[in-house]
Formats: C-alpha cells, structure tokens, sequence
C-alpha cells in the first residue's frame, strides 16, 4: 500500500509541477463501517473498511479515497472560490462550484490511479461507464443541473429522501463525467495541447499559491482562457442546464465509444460467455428495494420513469409477486427480471402502513443495463494521440 500511495502522491505532483508542502499525514482509519475522507491542508483522514485490500474491487474503492482526498489538497484546499476559505464551519456556505471541487477531484483522482498505473485502461474506462450508467438511471439529471446540485447541497445531497433521485443529481457524480466531457473537449480545441489541468494549474498559480479564493465567474473564463473559444453553450447545457449529457460525442475525440448491451438476467458466471447478453430488454419494475429490520423487504426508491409510480410508495413492504413470496432481492429478480417479460401484468401485495394491499403493475423495459466504453474500429491518428496522450497508455487495439 505504501509502494501505491507514493505512486499517487507522484502521480499527482508531476500535474502541478511540485508539492506545496513540507509534510503530508495519511491518516488512514480501519473499521466495519463505510468508506469516507476528510481533506485538511495538509493532511486528510480518511476511513475504510477493515477488510477492504486483499478484494481488487474493494481495494480499487480505497485507492480512488485516498487519490481523492490528496488531490484535494490542490483542488479545494487551496483552489477554491472565496467563499470556501477561510472555510466557516459554523454556518452553511454557498458556492455553485461544488462539481468542479468534488466532481473534478474525483475525476482527476481516478485518472492520476491509471497515470500511476494502478489502473489498468480497462479498469479505468469500466469506471466510466460505472458512472454513466448510475447518471443515466436516475431520473434527477432531467431535473437539477449541477451548478443546483451544488448551491442547494445543504437541503438536498446531504439531506437525502425518497424522491432524491428522482429530483436531484450528484455533483459528485455528474461532476466527475462532466470533467471527462471537459478535459477530452479542450484536448480536441487545443489539437492536444492543453487538457482540463491547464485550467487548474492557472487557478493555482493566479490564487491558490497566494492562499486566495476565486470569484465564481473566473472558472469559465480561464477554461475559455486555455482554449481561445467559448464555453457558453457547454455550461449553459451541461453545468447550468439538464441536457443529457452526450457523452459518445466527447469519447469519439479520444477514439471511443458507448456500446449498450442488454444482461442477461438469468447468466451463470460458469455458463457461455455469450450467454451474458440477450438481445430483448429486461423486465423492471422502475423501482429499488431496502431491507428494513433485518427482514422486510421494502420500497426504498421508485423512479418517476418506471411503471410502479403511483401503484407503489416508498416504505411499501413488498410481500408477493403474483400469489408467491418476494422476501429478498433474489426472489424479486427472479419473480420479475427472470421469470416476467416486458408487457406482462404482474400483481404486487404489500403491506402499506400495516394494512395488507394488492395493486398491478405492467412492466416496463429496464434502462440498458450493459454499458461499456469500447475503443472505435477505424481510429484515426489525432483520436489515438489524444487517447495516449490522456490515459498515458497504449491505444488499446481490439482488446479493451
Ligand atoms: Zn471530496
């Protein structure tokens, strides 16, 4: 672990040139709870799970944490907008730049672990589409554009309920694939020359070095600075706007594309591989369970694009399917993705505040539910220089 925190803390410097510090602490927190971190000047405390490190996928999680939390002590430490320094921890303090503080960091903190090559390129573009898929199924991103998210983070993100997703998008989130769109969208106006880093490099050097803040409207106009070009329509869609975000057209820049594949519900890992796929949609009820007191299958969220809204509530507890018992998540899968097709009619009973009712849902398809970044057939010679050039890696061929 050492060997790979080194490797980011590198990583990340050659971005900036140098580190600003003289001494830097991990502090790294092992327990059963979740994965969290807090970023200081120069240190950060960040908290994971006790068995986290021999899983590669969990371990991928403690890598991007700790990548994060570093980065910070760039982006938002000491590059920020006024109001985020000297923070006030007192009261809550608005900024609508909250996608370019966590959303640029967690994307820079992902591509500085593929600099390092602690990601492979496909373990990073599967990252990407990870992303897009949890953007695309939530029905929030046709609601609140990022530069709301932000403002409004004190009675939203983190005051979250059961029409979140369906009202609000995360900075987070929404604000790392838009750093992808941004970085690959300067890099083809620039033929290369400049990435997304430029522009943080010139808050640095102009602010952040100096230990000050920002006004809010320096940030678009040091990109449109980097690129000699606007940026009015980008932010107008994609950061103060809800436009789906178009992200095949910012990927085909570096020679990639989205490839959209429907599961197969019902694959066994030790079955075919293409048995994973199959070419009709899933069945879905447009809805996500929670297990409440450790037994009762519950209605956690139900997505205003799906079927179930207005025949099931939040905090509905699921009983049956058809006369059959969905008392885990597997039985519902098998009760709906499985054993029902699209257009069927299926009863649900529920317990709804205690009384015992039965209401009937057509299933809808589910969103796709297979998304991969898959490198183009015929690239051209710029789309695979911008690839090399911002993953730091090979143009991958056929193979990823
Ligand atoms: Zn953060």
């Amino acid at each position: 672990m050492l060997s790979d925190v080194k490797a980011i803390v590198e990583a990340q410097r050659d971005i900036f040139g140098g580190l600003p510090y003289e001494h830097y602490t991990f502090i790294l927190h092992l327990s059963d709870r979740g994965t969290g971190g807090l970023e200081h000047l120069n240190s950060t405390t960040c908290g994971t799970q006790r068995f986290a490190f021999k899983s590669r996928k969990k371990y991928r999680r403690v890598l991007q944490l700790i990548s994060h939390e570093f980065f910070h002590l760039w982006n938002v430490k000491r590059i920020h907008p006024d109001v985020l320094g000297p923070f006030d921890y007192n009261r809550e303090v608005y900024t609508r730049l909250l996608w370019a503080m966590e959303g640029f960091t967690d994307y820079f903190a992902t591509l500085s672990l593929r600099h390092a090559s602690l990601f492979s390129s496909k373990e990073y573009l599967d990252n990407i589409a990870d992303n897009i898929k949890a953007y695309e199924k939530k029905p929030g991103r046709l609601v609140q554009s990022l530069s709301e998210s932000s403002f409004d983070t004190w009675i939203k993100l983190y005051k979250p309920d059961a029409d979140s997703p369906n009202r609000t998008i995360s900075y987070y989130l929404k604000g790392d694939l838009v750093g992808t769109c941004l970085d690959l969208e300067i890099r083809h106006r620039t033929n290369n020359q400049y990435g997304l880093d430029e522009v943080l490099r010139r808050l640095y050097d102009r602010y952040g070095a100096h230990g000050t803040g920002f006004p809010e409207s320096v940030y678009q106009e040091t990109i449109e600075e980097v690129t000699v070009s606007s940026f009015e329509e980008f932010f107008h869609n994609y950061i103060d706007g809800v436009t789906p975000v178009p992200f095949d057209h910012f990927l085909r820049y570096a020679g990639l594309s989205l490839e959209r594949k429907y599961k197969n519900p019902d694959f066994d890992e030790e079955h075919d591989e293409k048995k994973a796929e199959r070419s009709e949609p899933t069945a879905w009820l447009g809805l996500d369970t929670v297990v409440r007191d450790g037994h009762k299958l519950t209605v956690q969220y139900v997505y205003t694009s799906g079927p179930a809204l207005g025949q099931l509530n939040p905090d509905d507890q699921l009983l049956a399917i058809n006369g059959f018992e969905v008392a885990t998540d597997e039985q519902l899968k098998e009760r709906i993705a499985v054993d029902a097709r699209v257009g069927d009619t299926v009863q649900v009973a529920v317990f709804r505040r205690g009384e015992l009712m039965t209401t009937s849902v057509t299933l809808a398809a589910a969103p796709e539910d297979e998304v991969k970044v898959v490198p183009v057939t015929n690239p051209t010679v710029e789309q695979k220089v911008l690839y090399e050039s911002w993953l730091k890696a090979p143009w991958p061929g056929e193979n990823v």
